[in-house]
């Protein structure tokens, strides 16, 4: 079975176009990675069956960005296709609160959900997120009366933001509910947050008062908060709620754990909402506007390929990425010199840790030996070793070969001991020779990062 994006791209080694014959054990993978990921089988199918009817016969020039012609591998075409295809799925983005018209009164929006799920805790998340990105006054509503501690959690998380919560313990929900437009006016708060109880599983009890919560307050928008962990229970789930209540979308918690979220794909597909929020840990700021194209790497199980283009966009502001566009070019005619090891350490060193950095590579095979580790200390020292060669040793790097005198001169030049120059010029060259692999290979997916 595939791990990661790179073996299912290995599916299609060797083949010049993706066929009907070739594709067959690529889909297994990514069948494979959807089940696991908790996405309902029915629609893993599906899915399976839109990507083979995009997938067979393509064959696709994309341009890179020094406008140079190349031609993308079947695997790359492949991954991308899956990834495109899952996005669209997931998408489109509607991260939308609808808002109510000021003069008629305050905004309201009911969080629903399983007992657990994550409602109260997301009620404050929104709350703090409302304040913030749209300067709001909310009113938190503790709707759920029937535990003490329910309320009780909802008054700590709301005395952190320093936001009011209306609540009385034991009381019909439906009538705190109303006194809570009420209060809002007096307590001059224009966007109401009603925290409702859940069950352990869906009852007609439970519908029944929310339903009439719906209709006394008249909640502009309804979101159906869904635990990521529940896995592909959570698609009944979010139908029965669905049919019952029309949400407006929902929100899928618990992201930050082991789950890989294929239930978020599920309960778009059932209920055709969107996904509005996810919840990505316990903190007040841990709630993110939805964005398709992470979930999308993550369900697949292709890691992070997409975020390390991204990564590497952010990294470079346009001159730099000028630049090292015509530096990817050069090196990947197999030419690296000592200039082009720096450039390479420090936007690795700006990317995060190399070893992370490394397992996302396709092309180091998913490592690099371990003295290959690069801290700003240990970059600060590899700056100084290259400042000490000349300009002719730096681009001529095999002037340096089984060299001591200039191994000597430079390890002075630099303050460091020989052991850790000759330490570097063994780096480069490792390097290099991944550089000249790489480039023999003919490049293919990776020709379009600029920088490598
Ligand atoms: P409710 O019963 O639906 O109101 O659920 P709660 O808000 O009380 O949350 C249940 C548990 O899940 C609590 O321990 C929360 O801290 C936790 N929780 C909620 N959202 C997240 C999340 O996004 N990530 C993680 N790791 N835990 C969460
Ligand atoms: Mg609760």
């Amino acid at each position: 079975v595939a791990k990661g994006f790179r073996d299912v791209r290995n599916r299609f080694e060797g083949k010049r176009e993706i066929t009907e014959e070739n594709i067959d054990d690529a889909l297994k993978d990514i069948r494979m990675a959807m089940l696991e990921a908790d996405v309902n089988f029915r629609i893993a199918k599906k899915f399976i069956k839109q990507v083979k009817e995009k997938a067979i016969g393509e064959v696709v020039k994309v341009k890179a960005k020094a406008n140079e012609k190349v031609e993308v591998t079947p695997g790359d075409h492949f991954v991308k296709i899956c990834h495109d295809e899952l996005e669209g799925l997931l998408g489109p983005v509607d991260t939308s609160i609808v808002f109510s018209n000021p003069r008629l009164g305050p905004t309201k929006i009911m969080m629903v959900g399983l007992q657990g799920s994550g409602k109260t805790t997301t009620t404050g998340k929104l709350a703090k997120y409302l304040m913030e990105r749209e300067g709001k006054r909310p009113l938190l509503v503790g709707a759920d009366v029937y535990r003490p501690a329910a309320i009780e959690q909802l008054r700590q998380l709301a005395e952190r933001i320093d936001v009011p919560v209306h609540a009385r313990e034991g009381a019909d929900p439906v009538e705190v509910c109303k006194e809570a437009l009420k209060i809002a006016e007096d307590k001059d708060r224009d966007i109401i947050l009603f925290d409702t109880a859940g069950r352990l599983a869906v009852d007609d009890v439970l519908m029944e008062e929310l339903e009439q919560i719906i209709d006394t307050t008249k909640p502009e928008n309804i979101f159906l908060v869904a635990d990521a962990m529940i896995g592909q229970d959570a698609v009944n789930t979010a139908k029965e709620f669905n049919d019952r209540l029309e949400v407006d979308g929902f929100i899928m918690t618990k992201l930050d754990g082991d789950a890989r979220g294929g239930a978020a794909l599920s309960i778009k597909e059932v209920t055709g909402k969107p996904i509005k929020f996810i919840g990505v840990g316990e903190k007040l700021d841990d709630l993110e506007e939805f964005r398709p194209e992470g979930l999308a790497n993550r369900i697949l199980g292709f890691g992070d390929v997409m975020g390390l283009m991204d990564r590497f966009e952010r990294t470079l502001s346009d001159e730099e990425a000028q630049r090292a566009e015509k530096d990817a070019m050069r090196m990947l005619s197999g030419e690296f010199d000592f200039n082009d090891f720096y450039n390479q350490l420090e936007q690795i060193s700006k990317m995060g840790s190399m070893s992370e950095l490394m397992e996302m590579m396709p092309f180091f095979g998913g490592g690099l030996p371990d003295d290959v580790a690069v801290d700003d200390s240990e970059l600060g020292k590899i700056r100084a070793i290259i400042q000490s060669m000349t300009d002719k040793e730096k681009t001529n790097p095999d002037l340096l070969t089984k060299q001591p005198n200039r191994v000597r001169r430079i390890a002075k030049g630099s303050g460091s001991e020989q052991e850790k120059v000759e330490q570097v010029i063994q780096q480069f060259n490792m390097m290099r020779g991944m550089m000249q692999q790489f480039s023999n290979m003919g490049g293919g997916f990776l020709n379009k990062i600029p920088g490598f």
